[in-house]
């Protein structure tokens, strides 16, 4: 069984984050395992608060991690500090895990930057560089590229510079356009387009966190990027499809349907 380790933060309610995490590598048959970067205070409704844990144990959870079990693929959330994203970004150079997904995390559906906004720039010069698959979706490529997207070519263009900064590949997700989701995943060669149909539904808490899980999950089993990232797609347009109705807000993905 493949071992998957999601860094990232945890969901008290359990829709995105860690716990979203930890459910997709189980329903895709992988064992999961966390180190976590902070603790939010959120329902469906709302971020209420949150609390990072402090960069010393963090580092003491990614050694524990690697020093025993070291995972096949690594997934990378909320991340919120520079202090943070420093430690992780040693770790991963130092044990080079051979599957690395960064969805660079920034603002929750409600509005609560879950990245403070002066840790960008730590997120670019310390993240950048480890050769990862990068998952913004469209406010979040905005922001790492200094750029507007509104187009599928806006969307190629922050693909190419997002590459040229060091991913091993870039998948930007059209969610926040209006009509079609249509997804770009580019990987430094080609640039392929997965057309995606709008689903209907406010229960979308914690999508983000469930594709790049997946497509952490798929690649650590044998896929390539692209495979792996058509799979993820079809994955959580499922778990989309088959989103619980839950709580006062934006109930989650349902990851076992
Ligand atoms: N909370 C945590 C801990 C997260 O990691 C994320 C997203 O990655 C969110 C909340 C935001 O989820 P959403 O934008 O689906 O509300």
């Amino acid at each position: 069984m493949k071992k998957l380790l999601t860094i990232a933060g945890s969901d008290s309610i359990g829709g995105a984050g860690i716990q979203a995490d930890i459910k997709t590598f189980s329903a895709l048959g992988c064992y999961g395992m966390s180190v976590i970067t902070a603790v939010t205070a959120q329902n469906t409704a709302a971020v209420l608060d949150s609390q990072d844990i402090s960069p010393v144990m963090i580092q003491k959870q990614l050694e524990a991690v690697f020093e025993d079990v070291p995972p096949d693929g690594v997934k990378v959330g909320m991340v919120s500090v520079p202090e943070t994203i420093k430690v992780i970004a040693a770790a991963l150079k130092k044990y080079q895990p051979p599957v690395i997904v960064i969805d660079p995390v920034m603002v929750s559906k409600s509005g609560f930057h879950l990245l403070r906004p002066d840790a960008v720039s730590a997120m670019k010069k310390y993240f950048l560089p480890l050769g990862a698959v990068l998952t913004p979706n469209i406010p979040e490529a905005e922001i790492l590229c200094d750029r507007k997207i509104v187009s599928h070519r806006d969307m190629e263009i922050a693909a190419e510079q997002l590459y040229a900064m060091g991913a091993h590949s870039v998948v930007i997700k059209g969610g926040h356009f209006q009509g079609d989701a249509d997804d770009l995943i580019f990987d430094g060669k080609e640039k392929i387009w997965l057309p995606g149909k709008r689903i209907e539904t406010k229960n979308t808490h914690g999508t983000g966190c469930t594709i790049s899980s997946a497509i952490a999950a798929y690649m650590a089993k044998g896929d390539r990027v692209i495979e792996a990232v058509r799979k993820a797609k079809e994955y959580v347009t499922g778990a989309i499809e088959h989103a619980i109705e839950m709580g006062s807000g934006c109930g989650p993905t349902n990851h076992f349907y």
